[in-house]
């Protein structure tokens, strides 16, 4: 078992065992201690001008993790005043409270972007009683759009399980991975092989995808090779690699299906997640948070310039909670350094930012809830 991994199930203990003000007493070693940041190799941004005046054909809905304003501005001052997210006209506020508790988890948060409802605190993809409700993916499939999903974590985590399962608890993991099989997405891409294959139910979750039309990719690399027609990647055993390994794969990952998907003339509905901001933000490590954010904004970087191209495709940039609790208490943005303090493992209550960019980007500016974004898009592509 890596360290990551026993690293990742130290916080969830510590998170979940102490009840619902669990986020005052989560802390680690790093926790209120000042950090230091200097981004050494900063990338350049350029001007890319939103189109306007044609119909939404394709929404993508882009989900930072535990991203707030406190993690935008201090990756804005890392990589020397620029962002590629400041290309986004629109701007707004939304609010993450979930039906039982202030402060949501992944679960709630992501539940409540995927499917329009305030659910329960560690609920995936369900109403507060439990039952299924249809996601963005599933609608746009009802209306024949294409659909898909592509992340860093693994694919039993609770955001792209909140676009594709459907489960009272997110911790019934083997349950949530053989959801997938049902889901109808076109493009599929993510870790989590371990709980694929070699499962207590015996079932292989992969052979029962090629059943239902997929071609199944077990690395990146293999991924690479599909060119068309269904597609389900699980890349990795667990999360995929650090950003420093893995590269700009979340980039083309989402890239290779908005143009595998763009082969469909009704249009298409795909989530991409920039998933281990989350991660690092419960850890209070501030370089591996800041190189995810960053990664993320490069991430919306390309996806931007192929919407500019495109003219029909409307994209909206938003996170399901605050991780961390990060405070910006200093830096210097000619030298991309950044001062910053955790005042928490777990997640924090503050609004959180939304950016819109393309066709019908206007109709995301102002506050609301974090409903009101699966709203808008259902409302924009007519699901
Ligand atoms: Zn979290």
């Amino acid at each position: 078992m890596n360290t990551l991994f026993s690293k990742f199930l130290l916080c969830c203990a510590v998170a979940g065992t102490i009840g619902g003000y669990s986020h005052i007493n989560a802390q680690n070693s790093r926790t209120d201690k000042l950090q230091t940041y200097v981004l050494d190799n900063p990338y350049p941004v350029e001007k890319i001008v939103s189109p306007s005046g044609k119909k939404v054909k394709n929404v993508i809905l882009m989900i930072g993790d535990g991203m707030s304003l406190m993690h935008i501005y201090s990756a804005w001052t890392a990589n020397r005043g620029k962002l590629y997210i400041e290309n986004a006209p629109v701007t707004g506020l939304s609010k993450t409270y979930c039906a039982n508790k202030l402060i949501t988890d992944s679960g709630a948060g992501g539940t409540a972007l995927s499917s329009g409802v305030k659910t329960m605190y560690h609920s995936v993809g369900v109403d507060v009683e439990g039952n299924p409700i249809p996601s963005l993916i599933s609608l746009a499939k009802d209306k024949g759009l294409s659909a898909g999903v592509a992340v860093t974590c693994r694919l039993w985590d609770a955001t792209p399980a909140d676009f594709c399962c459907h489960n009272i608890d997110r911790e019934n993991e083997y349950e949530i991975v053989a959801d997938y099989v049902n889901c109808r997405a076109d493009y599929v891409v993510g870790g989590g092989g371990l709980k694929f294959v070699n499962r207590p139910d015996g079932r292989n979750i992969y052979k029962e995808l090629e059943q239902k039309g997929y071609q199944i990719a077990k690395s990146w690399e293999e991924c690479l090779k599909l060119k068309d027609g269904k597609i389900f990647a699980v890349t990795d055993s667990f999360d995929t690699p650090k950003p420093k390994d893995r590269g700009d794969r979340l980039a083309q990952s989402s890239l290779k299906g908005m143009n595998l998907l763009n082969k469909n003339d009704k249009g298409f509905f795909m989530m991409i997640e920039g998933s281990q901001l989350d991660d690092y933000g419960h850890f209070n490590d501030l370089e591996m948070l800041m190189q995810e954010t960053l990664d993320f904004d490069r991430t919306i970087g390309e996806v931007f310039k192929w919407a500019a191209e495109d003219g029909e495709t409307l994209i909206v940039i938003t996170a399901d909670h605050e991780t961390g609790g990060l405070t910006l208490l200093g830096g210097d943005k000619e030298k991309g350094e950044i001062q910053c303090k955790f005042s928490t493992t777990s997640h924090s209550g503050v609004m959180v930012p939304v950016y819109a960019f393309g066709p019908g980007a206007e109709n995301f500016t102002g506050i609301y809830e974090n409903t009101a974004i699966f709203d808008k898009i259902k409302k924009l592509l007519n699901l």
